[in-house]
């Protein structure tokens, strides 16, 4: 135990040699279609030459291995399967092993089981069937083991993030924003490192192509907002705005992991600034809306943080109702719909600032790749 929590605490010192990993096998490899095993003429043999790691498999009826990390010369850091077409319920472990040394204890960490509490705190020991002891007529499953523990562990479940921009094509100053994103959080710097480490961010750069390509404004090919169409989209006359907002359902109604925050990025050409638009029930003109989620506050978290790190952003410009109007943009929809607390719209001026730093100035690229990296800032402080 004081040796995992050494390790834990320097993780350059410990070994990392992926001996199982089910995933590379199911991809790569012949499926098997026997029914038979071999357990009884392997015993004794020795496998992988005078290897002495230890061999693993779960390719069988109720298997559950997905990958064995040695981490030491008798020590395995162990991955189970979440449940098919789910993230969750890592509870269920079943595997062989095979090729031990008899002479040596082996130490089996089971890094991703889910649960807070477990009997395995209160003394119940895991079940084994040795394929000798039952050939040598000494029973079949048994309790084995010993010193075992179940704590938390430093392993933590990642948050989604969703970026989104140009649904109306003419809005370019949304690709330099998400130029800025993409640059932050790909560079070789420890802020990067740590949001690369928190989040999984999707991204979509372009989501109206045919706009773009075409030189449209506002709209796509069928003449419609595509920033109108989220509420009811079309599978054939809006197919991106169908099948994002399907990866999206996917997220929160199957995996039950709704984005922690979206985001879509826009030009303005109306309004001086950068500033945000969010979603609070208590400014919806919809009173039911007013207790629709609780949480009213998450939403001036980024703007605060914004206001912070930015020498651009412009709070007095921002603001969060819910309008009419707006109720069918992918925002409003994010919110309403699946829960995102921390849904926005980022708008950006296409002309320049009358407030800040850079009061008087016309807008260029390099105030807008200063904008998304500010993002990415402030995100890591949420
Ligand atoms: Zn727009």
């Amino acid at each position: 135990m004081l040796a995992r929590i050494d390790s834990l605490g320097n993780p350059k010192n410990v070994l990392k040699n992926v001996v199982y990993d089910y995933d590379v096998l199911h991809r790569t490899s012949t499926p098997v279609v026997s029914l038979s095993n071999d357990d009884v003429s392997r015993l004794g043999v020795e496998e992988h030459g005078k290897s002495k790691v230890l061999r693993f498999e779960s390719r069988f009826e109720s298997g559950n291995l997905r990958k064995a990390v040695q981490t030491g010369p008798h020590e395995y850091d162990l991955i189970l399967m979440p449940d098919v077409n789910s993230n969750r319920h890592h509870q269920w472990y079943y595997f062989e092993v095979s090729n031990m040394d008899s002479n040596a204890s082996y130490i089996f960490n089971i890094i991703n089981l889910e649960k807070h509490q477990s009997q395995y705190e209160h003394g119940m020991m895991p079940l084994m069937f040795s394929v000798l002891e039952s050939e040598n007529g000494h029973g079949c499953w048994m309790r084995a083991g010993s010193d075992i523990f179940y704590y938390r562990n430093n392993y933590v479940r990642k948050r989604h993030e969703l970026y989104k921009a140009r649904v109306h094509p003419g809005e370019s100053n949304a690709s330099w924003l998400m130029d800025g994103i993409i640059r932050f959080l790909t560079e070789n710097t420890p802020s990067a490192a740590k949001l690369r480490k928190t989040y999984v961010i999707k991204i979509v750069p372009m989501l109206n192509v045919e706009g773009v390509v075409n030189g449209c404004h506002r709209c796509c090919l069928s003449n419609e907002d595509l920033n109108r169409k989220w509420k009811s989209p079309h599978p054939v006359l809006h197919p991106e705005i169908f099948h994002t907002k399907g990866m999206i359902a996917f997220c929160a109604d199957v995996l039950k992991r709704p984005p922690y925050l979206y985001c879509d990025f826009h030009g303005h050409s109306a309004k001086k600034n950068i500033f945000l638009y969010g979603c609070s029930g208590q400014e919806s003109y919809l009173s039911k809306d007013k207790d629709l989620i609780q949480n009213d506050s998450e939403f001036s978290t980024l703007s605060r943080l914004l206001e912070q790190y930015s020498l651009i952003f412009d709070q007095e410009s921002s603001n969060c109702k819910i309008q009419r109007n707006k109720e069918s943009t992918a925002r409003i929809t994010m919110w309403r719909e699946f829960g995102v607390t921390r849904s926005y719209t980022m708008e950006s001026t296409y002309c320049g600032f009358d407030t800040g730093r850079f009061k008087g100035t016309q807008i260029n690229i390099n105030h807008l790749m200063d904008m998304g990296a500010s993002v990415c800032t402030a995100l890591s402080a949420l």
